[in-house]
C-alpha cells in the first residue's frame, strides 16, 4: 500500500540562520536526535568516535543517539553560530522546523513549530518540498535500520 501524507498548505519558510534550533534557548531543552547512520556519516567524515560527540538513548527508536551540548547548551558541532558539519547534519536537522508523525496504516502528518523565526516567511511551500522531506525521511530511517 502506498504511503499517504497530510501536509500545511499555508506555511511558507525561510531559515534566517539565528541557530535557535541548534541547542538549548530560555524556553526550550533541545533533544538532536541522531539515526544509527547518522552518527556514522558524522563519524567517518569528522574522524571522531561517536561517544565524543553524541550518547545512546532508548525509547526515542528510530534514533539511538542524542547529540552532546557541551557548552552553553548549545550542540557540540555549533561554532559562532554556525554548524560545521552541515552538509552532512542529522536527518533531524535537515527537517527543522517541520516533524513528521505516524499515523498508521501508511498514513502521515507533517506539522511544524512556531518557534522558529523562519516559519511564515517566503512563499508557501507545495507538496513536492514536502514529498522530498518525506522520501528523505523515509529512505533515511529504512537505511539506518536495515545496516548492521
Ligand atoms: S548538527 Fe548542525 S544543524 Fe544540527 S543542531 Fe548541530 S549545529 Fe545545528
Amino acid at each position: 500500500m502506498a504511503s499517504v501524507f497530510e501536509y500545511p498548505k499555508d506555511v511558507g519558510f525561510v531559515c534566517n540562520g539565528c541557530a535557535q534550533c541548534c541547542g538549548d534557548t530560555e524556553d526550550t531543552v533541545r533533544c538532536i536526535l541522531l539515526l544509527k547512520t547518522d552518527a556514522e556519516r558524522i563519524s567517518n567524515k569528522t574522524l571522531l568516535d561517536i561517544n565524543e560527540f553524541a550518547e545512546q538513548v532508548s525509547g526515542c527508536e528510530p534514533y539511538i543517539y542524542k547529540m552532546k551540548k557541551p557548552e552553553d547548551g548549545k550542540c557540540f558541532f555549533l561554532e559562532n553560530n554556525r554548524c560545521t558539519i552541515y552538509e552532512i547534519r542529522p536527518l533531524i536537522c535537515r527537517f527543522y522546523p517541520f516533524k513528521l508523525d505516524n499515523l498508521g496504516n501508511n498514513r502521515y502528518i507533517f506539522s511544524y513549530t512556531n518557534k522558529c523565526e523562519g516559519i511564515g516567511k517566503g512563499p508557501h511551500h507545495k507538496k513536492v518540498f514536502f514529498e522530498n522531506l518525506f522520501n528523505e525521511a523515509t529512505n533515511a530511517i529504512d537505511e539506518s535500520t536495515t545496516t548492521h
